[in-house]
Order: structure tokens, then C-alpha cells, then sequence
């Protein structure tokens, strides 16, 4: 019995996700010691203390089934961004309300818009729907809105959009997205990933929150896994109409997300303080790789995120492996259709360093 042909339709055609191996192992393999990982975009600092302690306070309780409704941490987000509790759906990392929100929205045959480079998770859920995936091709690496829209057509359910944009690093300004907005048909879904908007600077942020209130089509998502260090809990959340809250919420598993999860997000989302400390680290540590870039003349996509992405004009791969060999692990980006690229999550300035010092050495820079 071949159960390939017993898959769902929109299955068959998916290839697996390529993970990368723990660190211990590559170690072992590699017999190297202190090999630095800057290859999923995670914060260098580590948890936030708040956090901690936190989830060691909930330490006693982990036998009870989490709280179905996120009841503390809906309204510590409700509280920071000045929101109601019943505009929140809480996700097992955004990457959970990314396929919530196509769940909710896209079935067979409907269309979703996403961009050429975005991040793959669009491509992967509207697949395993068997939606009809409509990828618009990317201008400067980034989202061409205006492409975006021409292609919108009564099959149209949902566009996702990624911003700052995961791998290119790219980003939308406000008026760029106010503009989409103000022209994309109301019944249509517009799903703005915002997974890395605390390293944009607070006077070039998109205010999405306040887009609410004028297009109810707009759903906002957020995690905590970058900026706020939590990527291994897995928590992110969502933010709409109550209405559409609501639908979300219906196809939600009631406990997508655990109890440590729902702890630490509730200290770290009110910790202005550690997430101030990241954001000025990624600020350092970006302009040092830009800087160093634009002075050896490497051409790379001016970011917005926690990491950079480099175009090394000849592939890609046998640099990876150098870096690899001498304990630095990026980002490959084949899988998106980019085989001269290179992802860099920014590190702390020890790791930066490194990493530029060891490109040096594998480029004769
Ligand atoms: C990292 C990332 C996410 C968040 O993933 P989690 O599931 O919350 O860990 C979402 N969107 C983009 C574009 C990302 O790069």
C-alpha cells in the first residue's frame, strides 16, 4: 500500500521541511568546540530573566491543563497596545496563527497572494489546502504591493504579507501599506506578519494596530519568539475585529498553547526593558555587518530584521559548508530560490565578529 496516493491533495505535492541538526551534534561530528548558531533569527541574550522566573513560579502547576483563554497574557497585550482582550487569538508561535488564519479563510481552489521570497510558511499552508497559491514576483527582494493588488480577483480569500520580510529582510513603509490597504476589496483577507517590528524604529513602524479600526479585513500577527526570546515556548497572537477574533478562535486547538508559554509571555511582553537592550544590540550589530559589507564591496538587501541577507554573486552553498567547518552556522537560502545567498541572524558582538572574521578568511577579503 503506497499512502502517498491516500494523502490529501494539496499533501502529495509538499517536500518535507529540512531541518538543521542540534548544535551538540554538529559538534561531535565536526569535533569542534563553541560552534556559534546565527541561522534562525533568535535572540542572543537567551530568555528574558523576567521570564525565568516566571515560568519557574508556574513550575507546580504543569500537571493542570493550561488556561484555554490566555486570560493574563490577553490582557497584559491588551494593556500594552491600548486593545481588547477579544481582539487577540493566541497562536503555538505565529507560525500556528499562519495556518490558523488559511484554515479559517482558504479552502480548495481559493486564491492566496503572497510574495516570491516570503516566508515559507504561506507557500506550505496554502498548499496543504490545496489553495491555489499566487506568488507575486518580488521587486528588490521585497513585496511589490502594487503587483500585489493587480493580481487580486473575486477567487481572491487571502494575501500575506511579511514585514519586515523573512529571508530578504526588506520592509514596507506605512504609507506603502496604508496605500495596499486602502485598495484591496474588504472581503478579502489581509494577513501582516509583523514577527520582527520591535527592530524597526518606532518612528518608521507601520501603525497596523490603528489600521484596525478602518479596515476590518486586517489581521495583525505578532510573536514572541524574536525579539522577546521565547522561541522555544512557542507563543505568538493575533490581533483583528472581535469578529474575526472569534472565527479564529473557533478553529483554535483550545490549548495551542502551554502554560510556561503563556507565563513567560505574560513577564516578557511587559519587559520594555530587555526588548530596548535587543533592539539596540541589532542595531549595532547590523550597521557593523552592513558597514563591513558595503566596505568590501559584498552586495546584501539593507535590512530591518535581526538579520541580514547576503548575495555572494556565485553559490552560496560551499561557503556555507566553510563557515560550517569552522563553527559558524547560517542560513543556506536554495529552499526559497536564492543559491547565492545567505542568511545572518545578527548575534551579540562577539559572535558578529566572528562571523565577519571567518568570511574574511573563507573570501580572502
Ligand atoms: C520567525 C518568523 C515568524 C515567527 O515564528 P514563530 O512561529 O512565532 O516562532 C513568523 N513570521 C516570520 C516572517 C518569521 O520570520
Amino acid at each position: 500500500m503506497q499512502y502517498l496516493d491516500r494523502a490529501n491533495a494539496g499533501v502529495k505535492a509538499l517536500s518535507p521541511y529540512q531541518a538543521g541538526k542540534p548544535i551538540e551534534e554538529l559538534e561531535r561530528e565536526l569535533g569542534i568546540k563553541n560552534i556559534i548558531k546565527l541561522a534562525s533569527n533568535e535572540n542572543p541574550f537567551g530568555l528574558p530573566p523576567s521570564a525565568k522566573k516566571a515560568i519557574q513560579a508556574q513550575l507546580d502547576n504543569l500537571h493542570l491543563y493550561p488556561d484555554s483563554n490566555g486570560f493574563y497574557f490577553k490582557q497584559a497585550v491588551a494593556k500594552k497596545f491600548g486593545l481588547q482582550p477579544e481582539q487577540i487569538t493566541l497562536g503555538n508561535g505565529s507560525n500556528d496563527l499562519i495556518e490558523l488564519i488559511a484554515h479559517t479563510f482558504a479552502s480548495e481552489q481559493d486564491e492566496v497572494i503572497y510574495s516570491q521570497y516570503g516566508f515559507i510558511v504561506y507557500p506550505l499552508i496554502s498548499q496543504a489546502l490545496n489553495a491555489r497559491r499566487v506568488e507575486i514576483p518580488a521587486k528588490n527582494y521585497g513585496n511589490d504591493l502594487p503587483a500585489f493588488l493587480k493580481a487580486i480577483t473575486p477567487n481572491t480569500k487571502l494575501i500575506y504579507i511579511a514585514n519586515p520580510n523573512n529571508p530578504t529582510g526588506s520592509f514596507s513603509s506605512a504609507v506603502e501599506i496604508a496605500d495596499f490597504l486602502a485598495q484591496v476589496p474588504p472581503q478579502v483577507i489581509v494577513a501582516l506578519d509583523e514577527a520582527y517590528v520591535e527592530f524597526t524604529e518606532p518612528n518608521e513602524r507601520v501603525d497596523s494596530f490603528g489600521l484596525l479600526a478602518k479596515y476590518p479585513n486586517l489581521i495583525v500577527c505578532r510573536t514572541l519568539s524574536k525579539a522577546y526570546g521565547l522561541a522555544g515556548l512557542r507563543i505568538g497572537y493575533a490581533i483583528s475585529s472581535t469578529e474575526i477574533a472569534g472565527l479564529l478562535n473557533r478553529v483554535r486547538q483550545p490549548f495551542n498553547c502551554n502554560s510556561l508559554a503563556l507565563a513567560a509571555a505574560t513577564a516578557a511582553i511587559q519587559d520594555d526593558e530587555f526588548v530596548a537592550k535587543v533592539a539596540e544590540n541589532n542595531r549595532i550589530g547590523l550597521q557593523l555587518l552592513q558597514n563591513f559589507f558595503d566596505e568590501k564591496g559584498l552586495r546584501y538587501v539593507p535590512s530591518k530584521g535581526n538579520f541580514v541577507m547576503l548575495d555572494l554573486q556565485q553559490p552560496a552553498a560551499p561557503i556555507y559548508q566553510a563557515l560550517l567547518r569552522k563553527g559558524v552556522i547560517v542560513r543556506p537560502l536554495a529552499g526559497y530560490g536564492l543559491p547565492n545567498h545567505l542568511r545572518i541572524s545578527i548575534g551579540l558582538p562577539e559572535e558578529n565578529q566572528r562571523f565577519l572574521t571567518e568570511l574574511s578568511d573563507i573570501l580572502g577579503l
